[in-house]
Protein backbone atom coordinates (compact mmCIF):
# COMPACT_ATOMS: atom_id res chain seq x y z
CA UNK A 1 0.00 0.00 0.00
CA UNK A 2 1.14 3.39 -0.37
CA UNK A 3 2.18 5.76 2.67
CA UNK A 4 2.99 9.27 2.53
CA UNK A 5 6.99 8.96 2.19
CA UNK A 6 6.43 7.54 -1.10
CA UNK A 7 8.10 9.93 -3.88
CA UNK A 8 5.58 11.60 -6.09
CA UNK A 9 6.56 12.21 -9.63
CA UNK A 10 4.88 14.82 -10.98
CA UNK A 11 3.30 14.25 -14.74
CA UNK A 12 1.60 16.20 -17.47
CA UNK A 13 -1.42 13.82 -16.74
CA UNK A 14 -2.08 11.23 -14.27
CA UNK A 15 -4.94 9.07 -13.65
CA UNK A 16 -6.12 7.18 -10.56
CA UNK A 17 -8.97 5.70 -9.02
CA UNK A 18 -10.40 5.54 -5.53
CA UNK A 19 -12.75 2.57 -4.27
CA UNK A 20 -15.64 3.62 -2.29
CA UNK A 21 -16.29 1.28 0.92
CA UNK A 22 -19.62 -0.21 1.16
CA UNK A 23 -21.75 1.74 3.12
CA UNK A 24 -24.58 0.58 5.71
CA UNK A 25 -27.24 0.21 3.45
CA UNK A 26 -25.03 -1.74 0.88
CA UNK A 27 -24.33 -3.84 4.14
CA UNK A 28 -27.45 -4.17 4.73
CA UNK A 29 -28.92 -5.81 1.45
CA UNK A 30 -25.48 -7.87 1.58
CA UNK A 31 -24.25 -6.23 -1.64
CA UNK A 32 -20.62 -8.33 -2.31
CA UNK A 33 -17.87 -5.89 -2.97
CA UNK A 34 -16.39 -6.96 -5.81
CA UNK A 35 -13.74 -4.77 -5.87
CA UNK A 36 -10.12 -4.73 -5.08
CA UNK A 37 -7.09 -2.55 -5.23
CA UNK A 38 -4.41 -5.42 -4.89
CA UNK A 39 -0.67 -3.21 -5.85
CA UNK A 40 -0.08 0.49 -6.60
CA UNK A 41 -2.12 1.26 -9.13
CA UNK A 42 -3.70 -1.49 -10.34
CA UNK A 43 -7.86 -2.18 -9.62
CA UNK A 44 -9.11 -5.69 -9.76
CA UNK A 45 -12.86 -6.27 -10.62
CA UNK A 46 -14.02 -10.05 -9.33
CA UNK A 47 -16.21 -12.75 -9.90
CA UNK A 48 -18.69 -12.96 -7.40
CA UNK A 49 -17.38 -15.86 -6.41
CA UNK A 50 -20.80 -17.14 -4.83
CA UNK A 51 -23.13 -17.21 -7.81
CA UNK A 52 -24.17 -20.60 -9.23
CA UNK A 53 -24.33 -19.27 -12.95
CA UNK A 54 -20.61 -17.90 -13.43
CA UNK A 55 -20.94 -17.67 -16.81
CA UNK A 56 -23.61 -14.11 -16.52
CA UNK A 57 -20.61 -12.66 -15.01
CA UNK A 58 -17.10 -11.38 -16.50
CA UNK A 59 -13.90 -13.07 -15.90
CA UNK A 60 -11.46 -11.03 -13.11
CA UNK A 61 -10.89 -7.70 -14.84
CA UNK A 62 -7.34 -6.11 -14.21
CA UNK A 63 -7.06 -1.84 -14.95
CA UNK A 64 -4.45 -0.33 -14.37
CA UNK A 65 -3.74 3.44 -13.53
CA UNK A 66 -1.05 5.90 -12.17
CA UNK A 67 -2.31 5.14 -8.42
CA UNK A 68 -5.08 3.65 -7.07
CA UNK A 69 -6.33 3.90 -3.34
CA UNK A 70 -8.57 1.11 -1.58
CA UNK A 71 -11.68 1.90 0.66
CA UNK A 72 -9.18 2.48 3.56
CA UNK A 73 -7.29 5.36 2.16
CA UNK A 74 -7.81 8.55 3.66
CA UNK A 75 -8.50 12.04 1.99
CA UNK A 76 -5.07 13.33 2.64
CA UNK A 77 -3.40 10.75 1.40
CA UNK A 78 -5.33 10.74 -1.86
CA UNK A 79 -4.31 14.39 -1.68
CA UNK A 80 -0.91 14.23 -1.50
CA UNK A 81 -0.88 11.67 -4.43
CA UNK A 82 -3.13 13.76 -7.23
CA UNK A 83 -3.74 17.44 -6.62
CA UNK A 84 -0.21 17.89 -4.19
CA UNK A 85 2.07 18.19 -6.73
CA UNK A 86 -0.39 20.08 -9.19
CA UNK A 87 -0.07 23.14 -6.04
CA UNK A 88 3.57 23.52 -6.34
CA UNK A 89 3.75 23.43 -10.83
CA UNK A 90 0.88 26.28 -10.37
CA UNK A 91 3.38 28.13 -7.62
CA UNK A 92 6.12 27.51 -10.67
CA UNK A 93 3.42 29.45 -13.05
CA UNK A 94 1.48 26.30 -14.45
CA UNK A 95 -2.52 25.79 -14.82
CA UNK A 96 -3.45 22.81 -13.58
CA UNK A 97 -6.86 20.85 -13.04
CA UNK A 98 -7.42 18.30 -10.91
CA UNK A 99 -11.23 16.10 -11.63
CA UNK A 100 -13.31 14.46 -9.83
CA UNK A 101 -14.79 11.65 -11.50
CA UNK A 102 -17.16 9.10 -11.61
CA UNK A 103 -21.06 7.98 -11.05
CA UNK A 104 -23.34 9.86 -8.61
CA UNK A 105 -22.75 8.09 -4.78
CA UNK A 106 -19.20 6.88 -5.44
CA UNK A 107 -17.29 9.79 -3.66
CA UNK A 108 -16.79 12.65 -5.77
CA UNK A 109 -17.86 15.48 -3.56
CA UNK A 110 -16.55 13.15 -0.61
CA UNK A 111 -13.16 13.38 -2.10
CA UNK A 112 -12.74 17.07 -3.25
CA UNK A 113 -15.17 18.92 -0.62
CA UNK A 114 -14.97 16.53 2.33
CA UNK A 115 -17.90 15.90 4.52
CA UNK A 116 -17.59 19.47 5.73
CA UNK A 117 -19.62 21.09 3.16
CA UNK A 118 -23.53 21.98 4.00
CA UNK A 119 -22.96 19.67 6.82
CA UNK A 120 -21.15 20.25 10.44
CA UNK A 121 -17.73 21.69 9.95
CA UNK A 122 -14.41 20.05 11.51
CA UNK A 123 -15.72 16.62 9.71
CA UNK A 124 -13.35 14.72 6.93
CA UNK A 125 -11.42 17.67 4.78
CA UNK A 126 -11.40 16.82 1.23
CA UNK A 127 -8.68 17.88 -1.63
CA UNK A 128 -10.57 21.68 -1.76
CA UNK A 129 -9.45 22.48 2.06
CA UNK A 130 -5.74 21.07 1.98
CA UNK A 131 -5.19 22.47 -1.97
CA UNK A 132 -6.43 25.79 0.31
CA UNK A 133 -3.51 25.15 3.13
CA UNK A 134 -0.97 24.45 0.87
CA UNK A 135 -1.70 27.43 -1.07
CA UNK A 136 -1.19 29.67 1.73
CA UNK A 137 1.79 27.49 3.29
CA UNK A 138 3.64 28.55 -0.26
CA UNK A 139 2.48 32.06 -0.09
CA UNK A 140 4.19 32.42 2.95
CA UNK A 141 7.63 30.13 1.98
CA UNK A 142 10.93 32.32 1.22
CA UNK A 143 11.12 30.42 -1.84
CA UNK A 144 7.90 31.77 -3.39
CA UNK A 145 8.29 35.59 -1.44
CA UNK A 146 9.88 37.10 -3.97
CA UNK A 147 7.01 36.71 -6.64
CA UNK A 148 4.94 38.36 -4.71
CA UNK A 149 1.80 36.79 -5.26
CA UNK A 150 -2.13 36.96 -4.12
CA UNK A 151 -4.55 34.18 -3.80
CA UNK A 152 -7.92 34.63 -5.22
CA UNK A 153 -10.90 32.17 -5.40
CA UNK A 154 -13.43 31.45 -7.97
CA UNK A 155 -16.69 29.39 -7.82
CA UNK A 156 -18.88 28.65 -10.73
CA UNK A 157 -21.23 25.70 -12.18
CA UNK A 158 -21.71 24.47 -15.37
CA UNK A 159 -25.03 23.77 -16.00
CA UNK A 160 -26.64 22.73 -19.07
CA UNK A 161 -23.68 23.89 -21.06
CA UNK A 162 -24.32 27.49 -18.97
CA UNK A 163 -22.33 28.84 -16.68
CA UNK A 164 -23.39 30.20 -13.46
CA UNK A 165 -21.77 32.10 -10.76
CA UNK A 166 -21.74 30.33 -7.44
CA UNK A 167 -19.84 33.30 -5.82
CA UNK A 168 -22.51 36.31 -7.24
CA UNK A 169 -25.95 35.23 -6.66
CA UNK A 170 -25.86 32.57 -9.47
CA UNK A 171 -25.59 35.10 -12.20
CA UNK A 172 -25.42 33.43 -15.56
CA UNK A 173 -22.27 34.59 -17.31
CA UNK A 174 -20.99 34.21 -20.92
CA UNK A 175 -17.76 32.22 -22.21
CA UNK A 176 -15.80 34.51 -24.85
CA UNK A 177 -12.50 33.50 -26.96
CA UNK A 178 -10.61 36.20 -28.63
CA UNK A 179 -8.62 36.35 -31.09
CA UNK A 180 -5.17 35.28 -29.52
CA UNK A 181 -7.64 32.08 -28.61
CA UNK A 182 -7.90 33.37 -24.95
CA UNK A 183 -10.75 31.98 -23.01
CA UNK A 184 -12.78 34.49 -20.65
CA UNK A 185 -15.33 33.93 -18.64
CA UNK A 186 -17.09 37.37 -18.91
CA UNK A 187 -17.63 39.31 -15.16
CA UNK A 188 -16.38 36.39 -12.88
CA UNK A 189 -16.56 37.09 -9.32
CA UNK A 190 -12.96 37.02 -8.20
CA UNK A 191 -12.70 36.97 -4.44
CA UNK A 192 -8.95 37.99 -2.92
CA UNK A 193 -8.31 35.58 -0.14
CA UNK A 194 -5.58 35.43 2.58
CA UNK A 195 -6.04 32.67 4.50
CA UNK A 196 -7.27 28.85 3.87
CA UNK A 197 -10.72 29.97 6.18
CA UNK A 198 -11.95 32.45 3.74
CA UNK A 199 -11.44 29.95 0.76
CA UNK A 200 -13.39 27.49 2.29
CA UNK A 201 -16.32 29.80 3.57
CA UNK A 202 -16.45 31.01 -0.39
CA UNK A 203 -16.52 27.20 -0.74
CA UNK A 204 -19.31 26.98 1.45
CA UNK A 205 -21.30 29.62 0.45
CA UNK A 206 -21.17 28.58 -3.37
CA UNK A 207 -22.01 25.02 -2.32
CA UNK A 208 -25.39 25.97 -0.95
CA UNK A 209 -26.16 27.34 -4.18
CA UNK A 210 -25.51 24.26 -6.16
CA UNK A 211 -27.73 22.83 -8.74
CA UNK A 212 -29.00 19.35 -8.16
CA UNK A 213 -31.91 17.23 -9.30
CA UNK A 214 -33.74 13.91 -8.88
CA UNK A 215 -32.31 10.57 -10.51
CA UNK A 216 -32.99 7.14 -9.54
CA UNK A 217 -29.06 6.39 -8.97
CA UNK A 218 -29.36 9.28 -5.49
CA UNK A 219 -32.15 11.80 -4.86
CA UNK A 220 -29.27 14.61 -4.84
CA UNK A 221 -27.52 14.25 -7.44
CA UNK A 222 -25.30 16.57 -8.64
CA UNK A 223 -26.46 17.42 -12.58
CA UNK A 224 -23.75 20.09 -12.68
CA UNK A 225 -20.01 20.48 -12.92
CA UNK A 226 -18.99 22.99 -9.83
CA UNK A 227 -15.37 24.63 -10.67
CA UNK A 228 -13.24 25.63 -7.71
CA UNK A 229 -10.49 27.98 -9.26
CA UNK A 230 -7.71 29.36 -7.18
CA UNK A 231 -5.70 32.04 -8.80
CA UNK A 232 -1.91 33.15 -8.29
CA UNK A 233 -2.13 36.58 -9.68
CA UNK A 234 1.08 39.31 -8.75
CA UNK A 235 0.68 42.15 -6.74
CA UNK A 236 1.58 44.41 -9.91
CA UNK A 237 -0.48 47.32 -11.19
CA UNK A 238 -1.98 44.73 -13.78
CA UNK A 239 -2.69 41.94 -11.22
CA UNK A 240 -0.75 39.91 -13.87
CA UNK A 241 -2.23 36.23 -13.80
CA UNK A 242 0.76 33.59 -12.49
CA UNK A 243 -0.56 30.67 -12.35
CA UNK A 244 -4.28 28.56 -11.73
CA UNK A 245 -5.45 25.63 -10.11
CA UNK A 246 -9.01 24.42 -11.25
CA UNK A 247 -10.91 21.52 -8.72
CA UNK A 248 -13.46 20.12 -10.81
CA UNK A 249 -16.20 18.16 -9.02
CA UNK A 250 -17.82 16.65 -12.48
CA UNK A 251 -21.46 16.14 -12.71
CA UNK A 252 -22.24 12.27 -12.26
CA UNK A 253 -21.41 10.40 -15.04
CA UNK A 254 -24.43 7.70 -14.96
CA UNK A 255 -25.66 5.26 -17.86
CA UNK A 256 -28.43 5.78 -19.62
CA UNK A 257 -30.39 3.03 -17.83
CA UNK A 258 -29.66 4.56 -15.08
CA UNK A 259 -32.00 7.01 -15.74
CA UNK A 260 -35.71 5.99 -15.54
CA UNK A 261 -37.40 9.35 -15.88
CA UNK A 262 -39.02 10.25 -19.34
CA UNK A 263 -38.81 14.05 -17.90
CA UNK A 264 -37.94 15.92 -20.62
CA UNK A 265 -35.89 17.74 -19.03
CA UNK A 266 -34.08 15.37 -17.31
CA UNK A 267 -33.13 13.50 -20.64
CA UNK A 268 -31.99 17.01 -22.20
CA UNK A 269 -29.77 17.61 -18.90
CA UNK A 270 -28.07 14.30 -19.47
CA UNK A 271 -27.39 14.02 -22.86
CA UNK A 272 -25.75 17.40 -22.17
CA UNK A 273 -23.36 15.77 -19.33
CA UNK A 274 -22.57 12.98 -21.19
CA UNK A 275 -21.31 15.45 -24.24
CA UNK A 276 -18.99 17.31 -21.80
CA UNK A 277 -17.52 14.31 -20.27
CA UNK A 278 -16.82 13.17 -23.52
CA UNK A 279 -15.27 16.57 -24.65
CA UNK A 280 -13.19 16.03 -21.11
CA UNK A 281 -12.30 12.87 -22.30
CA UNK A 282 -11.27 13.77 -25.77
CA UNK A 283 -9.42 16.58 -24.99
CA UNK A 284 -7.16 14.38 -22.33
CA UNK A 285 -6.99 11.36 -24.88
CA UNK A 286 -5.01 14.32 -27.25
CA UNK A 287 -3.12 15.39 -25.00
CA UNK A 288 -1.66 11.64 -23.77
CA UNK A 289 -1.09 11.22 -27.53
CA UNK A 290 0.60 14.92 -27.41
CA UNK A 291 -1.62 15.68 -30.51
CA UNK A 292 -1.67 19.18 -31.32
CA UNK A 293 -4.74 19.73 -31.77
CA UNK A 294 -7.15 19.59 -28.80
CA UNK A 295 -11.00 19.70 -29.66
CA UNK A 296 -11.40 21.81 -26.34
CA UNK A 297 -14.38 23.55 -28.49
CA UNK A 298 -16.61 20.55 -27.70
CA UNK A 299 -18.14 21.76 -24.38
CA UNK A 300 -18.18 24.85 -21.80
CA UNK A 301 -16.39 22.56 -20.08
CA UNK A 302 -13.83 22.01 -21.78
CA UNK A 303 -13.79 25.40 -23.33
CA UNK A 304 -13.19 27.19 -20.02
CA UNK A 305 -10.35 24.96 -18.91
CA UNK A 306 -8.59 26.00 -22.22
CA UNK A 307 -5.81 26.79 -19.94
CA UNK A 308 -4.81 23.80 -18.47
CA UNK A 309 -4.94 21.60 -21.75
CA UNK A 310 -2.41 23.68 -23.73
CA UNK A 311 0.83 25.27 -22.61
CA UNK A 312 3.92 23.88 -21.34
CA UNK A 313 3.39 24.08 -18.03
CA UNK A 314 -0.08 22.88 -17.90
CA UNK A 315 -1.19 19.66 -15.41
CA UNK A 316 -4.12 17.77 -15.21
CA UNK A 317 -5.08 14.66 -12.52
CA UNK A 318 -7.78 12.55 -13.14
CA UNK A 319 -9.46 11.07 -9.99
CA UNK A 320 -11.92 8.71 -10.91
CA UNK A 321 -13.71 7.16 -8.07
CA UNK A 322 -16.15 4.14 -8.04
CA UNK A 323 -17.99 1.94 -5.73
CA UNK A 324 -17.29 -1.36 -4.46
CA UNK A 325 -20.98 -3.06 -5.49
CA UNK A 326 -21.19 -5.81 -7.97
CA UNK A 327 -24.33 -4.29 -10.25
CA UNK A 328 -22.43 -0.87 -10.00
CA UNK A 329 -19.10 -2.09 -10.50
CA UNK A 330 -19.97 -4.35 -13.40
CA UNK A 331 -21.42 -1.06 -14.95
CA UNK A 332 -18.17 0.62 -14.43
CA UNK A 333 -16.24 -1.81 -16.11
CA UNK A 334 -16.25 -0.23 -19.46
CA UNK A 335 -16.01 3.15 -18.06
CA UNK A 336 -12.55 1.95 -16.39
CA UNK A 337 -10.95 0.18 -19.73
CA UNK A 338 -11.65 3.98 -21.38
CA UNK A 339 -9.62 5.58 -18.43
CA UNK A 340 -7.13 3.33 -18.15
CA UNK A 341 -6.38 3.83 -21.65
CA UNK A 342 -6.27 7.41 -21.38
P1 LIG B 1 -20.78 11.86 -5.34
O1 LIG B 1 -20.37 13.27 -5.08
O2 LIG B 1 -19.85 11.14 -6.27
O3 LIG B 1 -22.20 11.75 -5.79
P2 LIG B 1 -20.49 11.58 -2.50
O4 LIG B 1 -19.12 12.13 -2.36
O5 LIG B 1 -21.61 12.50 -2.13
O6 LIG B 1 -20.71 11.04 -3.97
O7 LIG B 1 -20.56 10.23 -1.67
C1 LIG B 1 -21.77 9.55 -1.39
C2 LIG B 1 -21.77 9.11 0.07
O8 LIG B 1 -20.71 8.18 0.31
C3 LIG B 1 -21.54 10.25 1.04
O9 LIG B 1 -22.35 10.06 2.17
C4 LIG B 1 -20.07 10.15 1.40
O10 LIG B 1 -19.82 10.64 2.69
C5 LIG B 1 -19.81 8.65 1.31
N1 LIG B 1 -18.44 8.37 0.85
C6 LIG B 1 -17.96 8.57 -0.40
N2 LIG B 1 -16.67 8.19 -0.51
C7 LIG B 1 -16.32 7.73 0.72
C8 LIG B 1 -15.11 7.19 1.26
N3 LIG B 1 -14.00 7.04 0.53
N4 LIG B 1 -15.13 6.83 2.57
C9 LIG B 1 -16.25 6.96 3.32
N5 LIG B 1 -17.40 7.47 2.87
C10 LIG B 1 -17.47 7.84 1.59
MG1 LIG C 1 -21.42 15.04 -5.40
Amino acid sequence: PLSTTDRIEPQKISVCVRKRPLNKQEIIKKEIDVVSVPGKGVLLVHEPKHKVDLTKYLENQVFHFDYSFDETTTNDLVYKFTAKPLVQSVFEGGMATCFAYGQTGSGKTHTMGGDFIGKQQNSTKGIYAFAAQDVFTYLNHRRYANLELSAYVSFFEIYNGKVYDLLNKKAKLRVMEDDRQQVQVVGLEEVYVSTAEEVIKMIQMGSACRTSGQTSANANSSRSHAVLQIVLRRNDRATTLHGKFSLVDLAGNERGTDVSSNDRSTLVETAEINRSLLALKECIRSLGMNSDHIPFRMSTLTKVLRDSFIGEKSRICMESVVDSSVYDAMAQVAELEEKAYV
